[in-house]
């Protein structure tokens, strides 16, 4: 007989352990097995237990992905494999929401409407996964993976499901309309105005375009917490040191439009820098520097930067006085400066740090990571694997920052045509050494942070250790 194959969706779960390693290895174990091929995998998302606005909660947050497979195997055949796999990844299945090393669900199996209860020796199986509706953590990276894919119970597709629960599809917030696009900085500042005015809340999501899953996430965030959300779309000229990549870096208007069209954007503003409208008005000169935060890590090794940042947010928080603002974890230390200047210039603007997001193997995505050949790109997963590396070390009760600080050396320099700048992990709050150089004595979070060159392309990347 020729066995008919099923495209079905598994959904992947760590928070203990290197957790990056275990979905990496659930995904071989997978693919080693007859009857299973075709493995696509989504964007890597952290999911935090319980996130706080102040930054990721301390301790267990989940690495979190949805995998596409094309398989052979019957549904219970499938779901016993995820158990085997589960096993030999050494997940001890204990409390039911307790941490674990890896967490597979079959959410989907091809149309199919399964409920099995669980009988000696044969566990229990319902699919569609029946919290696969509910949790954002499955949902977004499915919508990702197959957005026009049909619930089987529902008869609607992944992505109406997603954008009902971000609460975006029309009639469900109030006077839903179409996304709005203003070049001119002073009309961006009378729409924001108005959406205030009529008593709404504003979130604003700075970026610089060529937008991918990083930036989407942090507009879904928004979606979810405010009436309306603002993305800015500009490559800000003032945070670009002499010889950096202002002039190449990417841009991608048609496909940004399409992804904040489809995140439920309510306007897009397109910056320039100067001429009439522009985001810097004639006669310029003011600049905003946030002191200590922005001299070690990426301070040292650019410049200008971080006051060019602080300026341009600054502007920006004036133009469109958001109740809220989101930044990425990815860019840890400007999601800090940003708080502290939020609060030191009593802007009244709720920073709010979305966690990063990573490309299936681990790499932060970025813009930037475009410029990468593909040789360099293979080197640059090194980043990813020695931050999980460490964050695990530890977690197995590893305390001295120098000693992980030096583990993610050794394991960079050991990549060649990586050229390591820093790693540094750091007290969270302030950016300054854990006193005593003990982890366990640090005030607030600790933040594990590297940045490399691939070539010419500057990467960077965090953990948070504590
Ligand atoms: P950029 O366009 O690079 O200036 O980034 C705009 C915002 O998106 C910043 O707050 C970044 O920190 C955030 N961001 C960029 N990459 C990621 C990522 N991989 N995950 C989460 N947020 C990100």
């Amino acid at each position: 007989m020729i066995a008919r194959w099923v495209t079905a969706y598994l959904g992947f779960g760590s928070n203990l352990g290197n957790r990056l390693e275990m979905i990496r290895r659930a995904c071989d174990l997978l693919e080693r097995r007859e009857g299973l091929r075709a493995l696509r995998l989504s964007a890597l998302r952290e999911t935090r237990p319980q996130g706080t606005e102040e930054g990721p909660a301390l301790g267990g947050p989940y690495l979190n992905a949805v995998a596409e497979v094309s398989t052979a195997l019957e549904p219970l055949a499938l779901l016993q494999l995820c158990l085997e796999v589960e096993a030999a990844l050494g997940r001890v299945r204990a409390a039911p929401n307790g941490p674990r090393k890896i967490d597979l669900d079959l959410l989907l199996y091809g149309e199919a409407v399964i409920e099995l209860p669980a009988r000696e020796g044969r566990p229990a199986l319902t699919v569609p996964h029946p919290r696969l509706l509910e949790r954002a953590f499955v949902l977004e990276p499915l919508a990702e993976l197959a957005p026009d894919r049909i619930h089987p119970l529902t008869g609607r597709t992944i992505r109406q499901h997603w954008r009902a629960f971000q609460g975006k599809e029309p009639g469900t917030r109030s006077g839903s309309v179409p996304m709005k696009e203003i070049h001119d900085a002073r009309e961006a500042a009378g729409w924001a105005d108005r959406v205030r005015s009529a008593g709404l809340s504003l979130g604003l999501v700075p970026t610089m375009g060529a937008l991918h899953p990083g930036h989407h996430s942090l507009i879904g965030r928004a979606r979810g917490e405010c009436d309306r959300v603002a993305v800015s779309i500009f490559v800000n000229p003032a945070q670009f040191g002499p010889g950096e990549d202002l002039s190449r870096y990417p841009r991608t208007p048609a496909q940004d439009l399409q992804g904040c069209r489809e995140q439920g954007v309510d306007l897009v503003f397109w910056g320039e820098a100067g001429g009439e409208g522009g985001v810097y008005p004639e006669g310029f000169q003011t600049g905003v520097e946030v002191e200590k935060l922005s001299r070690p890590l990426c301070g040292e090794f650019r410049p200008g930067h971080f006051r060019g940042v602080a300026t341009v947010v600054s502007i920006l928080f004036g133009l469109f006085k958001p109740h809220r603002a989101y930044f990425g974890q990815k860019d840890f230390q400007q999601a800090r400066l940003l708080q502290r200047l939020a609060r030191d210039l009593a802007t009244g603007v709720r920073v709010v740090i979305g966690p990063t997001v990573r490309e299936a193997d681990g790499l932060a995505m970025s813009s930037r990571n475009r410029y990468l050949s593909p040789e360099e790109r293979e080197r640059a997963r090194a980043i990813p694997r020695a931050l999980f590396e460490a964050e695990e070390a530890c977690r197995l009760g590893e305390d001295r920052p120098s000693v992980l600080e030096q583990m993610v050396l050794d394991r960079l320099r050991r990549e060649p045509g990586l050229v390591v700048q820093y790693a540094r992990a750091l007290e969270a709050a302030t950016l300054e050494p854990v006193p005593g150089d003990r982890i366990s004595s640090a005030r607030d979070g600790v933040v594990l942070a590297v940045a490399a060159l691939a070539g010419k392309t500057r990467l960077i990347d965090n953990v948070w250790l504590r």
